[in-house]
């Protein structure tokens, strides 16, 4: 099998030192493995911002869009009704979820190259009394914009609404200050700025909110409440836990501490954001976000001019010599993706620009 790195956002490419803690099989019941669960719980909390006395953290099962699931049909009764502030696939997913479960819900849709305005959502939220919840995405990794929430949360706050935001893509590489901002539940899951792998989401809820959620939920397994409940209690898990994946997030948990924390790390991707777009530009290959949105997660790519080569022959090309990127996900244009999260450095993304420089020219060499 041939190795390469990736440049997607999430699953990403883990440290060699997170993957050998998944050779071990732990038992689950035991003191010493609540105990983990315990501390990256606690840990968590300390990454938001956010003491213990008002907000709690959630792990549970499944990819990051189960989390999403989970926290709005969990939480939203019968008689709330949901704002949904979308301008991507992911913000799009939530009213999937809604439609799903029959919730009641609101969409407010914005271009995708555009960010949700605050001030809009203020005048939604005062033209329409029966909302109680406001959802949005920070990270929008269809495009890579990064999504104001502050100014959002602000809003939503003054206005005495819940808050809901999805940061599967920016925890850990962005820092969110939970409660200042205005967050009343927030979203990530393992395989993303942590550098976990797949495998379970977790959710930082304000804990008097989530007391009011009990029996509120349409599912059993997504039942937040009920898996905050049992976990809380001494940290096992409601059902089956996802061991290997656990041991695996609390060494990545371990290694963005060593690295200097979220401030740290976010630095390292925007130096990798800023090298990737600067690299590209030389080329003639330009961001669909422009520079005051783009975020430091993963950039959308517009081809190059008069370029005729279909996505599958670059991405195969750049495979077979490391790395793994992505295809556009934006609906209106012909658009390619690069993440650069993960254990990723300027040296990487140095390398994949000089490899998009061959391919470019080994391309038109042969068209010629
Ligand atoms: C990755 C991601 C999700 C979750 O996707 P899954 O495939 O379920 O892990 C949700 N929202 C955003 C913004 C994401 O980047």
């Amino acid at each position: 099998m041939k190795l390469y790195k990736l440049l997607t956002p999430g699953p990403l490419t883990t440290t060699d030192t997170v993957k050998q803690q998944m050779l071990f099989d732990h038992c689950t019941w035991d003191d010493d493995y609540k105990q983990i669960t315990q501390e990256i719980r606690k840990e968590l909390l300390e990454l938001a911002h956010v003491s213990s006395d008002e907000y709690t953290a959630v792990l549970m099962q499944g990819s990051g869009s189960f989390g999403v699931e989970s926290v709005l049909t969990s939480v939203i009764g019968t008689s709330d009704e949901l704002l949904i502030c979308a301008n991507g696939a992911y913000g799009e997913r939530m009213a999937d979820i809604a439609q799903h479960a029959g919730l009641k819900y609101h969409m407010y849709s914005e271009h995708y190259n555009q960010v949700p305005n605050a001030q809009k959502i203020g005048e939604m939220l005062d033209a329409d009394p029966a909302i109680t919840h406001v959802s949005m995405v920070h990270s929008e990794t269809t495009s890579g914009i990064l999504n104001d929430i502050e100014a959002v949360g602000r809003v939503v706050r003054e206005k005495g609404r819940v808050f809901i935001v999805d940061a599967m893509s920016s925890f850990g590489g962005v820092d969110i200050p939970v409660k200042d901002w205005g967050i009343d539940f927030i979203i990530s899951s393992a395989n993303k700025c942590i550098q976990g792998v797949p495998g379970f989401s977790f959710v930082i809820a304000r804990m008097d909110l989530l007391e009011q959620s009990a029996g509120k939920a349409r599912s059993l397994s997504l039942d937040l409440y009920d898996q905050w409940k049992t976990m809380e209690a001494d940290g096992k898990w409601r059902f089956t836990s996802p061991t290997h994946v656990v041991l695996a997030f609390a060494q990545a948990m371990k290694e963005l501490r060593e690295e200097g924390g979220i401030q740290a790390r976010n630095r390292r991707y925007r130096e990798n954001n800023r090298l990737l777009i600067e690299r590209m530009g030389e080329l003639g290959i330009h961001p669909y976000i422009d520079s005051t949105h783009q975020g430091p997660i993963i950039t959308t790519f517009f081809y190059p001019e008069d370029c005729h080569f279909t996505f599958s022959q670059m991405y195969d090309y750049i495979k077979d010599r490391g790395y793994a990127i992505y295809p556009g996900k934006v609906t209106e244009a012909e658009t390619f993706r690069i993440g650069n999260i993960g254990e990723i450095y300027p040296e990487d993304i140095e390398k994949v620009c000089a490899l998009m420089k061959n391919f470019l020219e080994e391309y038109n060499h042969e068209e010629n």
